[in-house]
């Protein structure tokens, strides 16, 4: 099979640095969008990919080992380096094998197969709301516009351990690979991507066209895409083959402890969802756990200002709930009267949490209600 590649990355139109990074090294490519800060953000995804890449090239292990690989040296440096603890980044990533394509994947980039003006999404989003979507809390409308719909459940470099989604996709002479961050796909919506994605045949022109309808809808995010174009190699007549098989397998339990075996199972075999699925039914206590441990190891690097005893504190987590579960903890409690703040028109959502990038803007913000709150006393009735 025979390969022709578009990739573009993109700041967008909101953000000082790109956290983005992306691998087009034939027969393998990958998207990572990093996190926890400018520099922690641009480490992680960088130091990811080029990880999977020098195991590549040594032939060592399989794609998810090399992910699994990548996930502790992003997690190594971030604990030998404070100006990066805590970084994390997502990563899919597609490696062509004559006629089919493997792939890997942990956190919110996507792979999406374009066949016959069909979008078809290969992955499983690693996210809060979708996990809230599963457990019908909200719907897929809803978690579109969820504030928290960037909230991660998994990602690579923020653990020692991590969870890698595996899966392959046969391919067919004709077939669109994309992979992409939620750059894109947060700013336009799947139709348009499909539609893009039918109309312009050379998959440079793709990408840059993708890039530029995110950037057209807000650019809120860096955007990163890559477009993957198969053709056969020469033959006129391309025998008539298997049906595409999507085997990324769903949020599927596995007991705490076993991750590390959970992605070295080989190639999927038909069926292998349905096993899934039942395993899930069986061990719901395991799902639990797993679900816990899993929202908590992102959450650990979510900041926000909020209400604790009454009085303005800061919060480490995020302001909201999952079946009944605090996914938040009280770090610092200031002196600062909760009502007095609620009284200025400002911070009148206080008790909903005002969100902060890391502890230092978190402080940042109780300093400035401190200042306000004594201002608006001075002014006094
Ligand atoms: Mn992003």
């Amino acid at each position: 099979m025979n390969v022709r590649v578009g990739a573009a990355t993109d700041i967008g139109r909101v953000r000082e640095g790109n956290e983005d990074s992306f691998l087009a090294r034939e027969p393998l490519f990958a998207v990572a969008d990093g996190m926890g800060g400018h520099l922690g953000g641009e480490v992680a995804s960088r130091l990811a990919l080029e990880t999977v890449e020098r195991l590549f090239e040594e032939r060592a292990g399989s794609l998810t080992e090399q992910v699994e690989e990548a996930n502790r040296a992003v997690f190594e440096r971030s604990q030998q380096d404070r100006g990066v603890a805590g970084m994390g980044t997502t990563l899919t990533a597609a490696l062509v094998e004559g006629e089919r394509v493997r792939l890997a994947h942990v956190g919110d980039s996507r792979a999406y197969l374009f066949r016959e003006g069909v979008l078809h999404r290969l992955t499983e989003d690693h996210t809060l709301v979708h996990r809230m979507v599963q457990e019908g809390e909200i719907t897929e409308a809803e978690a579109e516009r969820h504030p928290h719909r960037s909230v991660l459940t998994r990602a690579l470099g923020v653990d020692p351990g991590v969870r890698v989604d595996e899966g392959y996709v046969r391919i067919s002479p004709g077939d669109r690979l994309l992979l992409c961050t939620d750059g894109l796909t947060g700013m336009v919506p799947e139709r348009r991507i499909g539609t893009v994605l039918g109309d312009v045949a050379d998959p440079q022109q793709a990408a840059d066209r993708l890039v530029s309808e995110a950037n057209a809808a807000g650019g809120v995010d860096n955007i990163t895409v890559i477009v993957l174009d198969f053709s056969g190699n020469g033959e006129p007549d391309d025998p008539v083959r298997a049906p595409a098989t999507a085997t990324i397998p769903d949020d599927a339990p596995v007991p705490a402890g076993d991750e590390r075996r959970a992605g070295r199972d080989g190639p999927a075999a038909p069926g292998r969802r349905t096993t899934r699925r039942a395993i899930g039914a069986g061990v719901a206590v395991a799902v639990i756990v797993v679900a816990l441990v899993g929202i908590r190891l992102y959450l650990d690097s979510q900041w926000f200002v909020g209400v604790s005893d009454d009085r303005v504190a800061i919060f480490r987590g995020v302001p909201a709930q999952v079946v009944g579960l605090d996914l938040s903890s009280v770090v610092v409690e200031t002196a600062i009267e909760a009502d007095e703040a609620r009284a200025l028109a400002l911070y009148r959502d206080l008790d909903e949490g005002i969100t902060a990038e890391d502890r230092e803007s978190a402080e940042a913000i109780v300093e400035q209600i401190r200042l306000d709150v004594a201002r608006a006393r001075a002014d006094g009735p």
